[in-house]
């Protein structure tokens, strides 16, 4: 599956700016993989909650190097999706 480096890839395609704008939020989705590696680690960030907790971390919007400004729930639902398809709630 995607590494966050390729999530930030996506990003920059999306709204601009550089890898470096994005890779803290990727690397912080994609954080519980250094403690368990395999699939299980999306069920503790990858889902609409998961996204939620990213704005309270990471502010609910981030300003790129280029000075625009994206909201963070974005980056959290293009990395969701990428990985899944798809955002699932919390339940599942
Ligand atoms: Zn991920």
């Amino acid at each position: 599956m995607a590494h966050p480096y390729h999530h930030s890839i996506s990003s920059v395609k999306k709204w601009g700016g550089t890898v470096a704008d994005y890779q803290p939020i990727h690397d912080w989705f994609d954080h519980p993989k250094q403690i368990i590696a395999d699939f299980r680690h999306r069920a503790l960030r990858h889902h609409a909650e998961g996204i939620f907790m990213a704005e309270t971390i990471f502010c609910s919007t981030l300003t790129l190097s280029t000075g625009r400004v994206v909201p963070v729930r974005w980056i959290g639902e293009q990395h969701v999706r990428e990985d899944l398809g798809f955002i699932p709630p919390f339940a599942d």
